[in-house]
């Protein structure tokens, strides 16, 4: 019902739009199948949008919650929630779970992302997008983002997006607030940084609808 009302309003932006059989937006009205298929688009776009929207305001209401609040069994992993609280807000049950199925490990998180990026400076290349910090040397990705590996040693994750990495901290007990320069002098500053793209699940799941 929504998509219909959406795809109404569309059809009456375009028609308000019309001048001699080309809409305001440039796109030719006089072939039903190019401004059908431009219909098709923006409601696509419209619904990406509010998911997007939707997910940002959860993200701020996690803020300051202890992970005994967001998981539903009330479970914690002394000194290690960054992946539970992760994987409790995506949705995200790959590899080892919490009671009530959600994944608690940074590594599995990891590879479960179709994509993986260094990031060696500025911002993120998908937003939203999963950013890991590791010690030097820990964590790596072949330059085609497929093969990865993570071993032992000190790593954290976080959700980016919009500049802001929401994630939990394990020494205040509570989701917070950063930004990725802040995650860069994690460690003494001795780290590399990651972003991991969202799986189509995820993306598509709860947390954005
Ligand atoms: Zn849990």
């Amino acid at each position: 019902m929504k998509r219909f009302a959406i795809a109404l309003l569309s059809v009456a932006a375009v028609l308000g739009g019309t001048r001699g059989g080309v809409a305001a937006d440039g796109v030719d009205v006089t072939d039903a199948n190019a401004w059908f298929r431009e219909l098709g688009r923006q409601a696509r776009q419209t619904q990406e949008d509010n998911g997007l929207i939707r997910f940002g305001r959860r993200l701020d209401q996690l803020e300051f919650q202890r992970i005994s609040q967001i998981c539903p069994t009330g479970t914690s992993y002394p000194g290690n929630n960054c992946a539970h609280f992760v994987s409790h807000v995506l949705h995200s049950g790959h590899g080892e779970t919490c009671p009530s199925g959600a994944s608690v490990s940074v590594h599995d998180l990891f590879v479960a992302c179709p994509q993986v990026w260094k990031l060696n400076g500025g911002t993120p290349p998908e937003n939203p997008c999963l950013i890991f910090v590791a010690e030097q040397g820990v964590a790596g990705a072949a330059s085609n983002g497929m093969d990865r590996v993570m071993g032992p040693g000190r790593r954290h994750i976080g959700i980016y997006m919009d500049g802001k990495i929401w994630h939990y901290s394990n020494t205040r007990h509570q989701v917070e607030q950063a930004t990725v320069a802040q995650f860069r002098r994690f460690y003494g500053g001795n780290v590399d940084l990651f972003c991991g793209q969202l799986t189509t699940n995820w993306r598509q799941g709860p947390a954005f609808r």
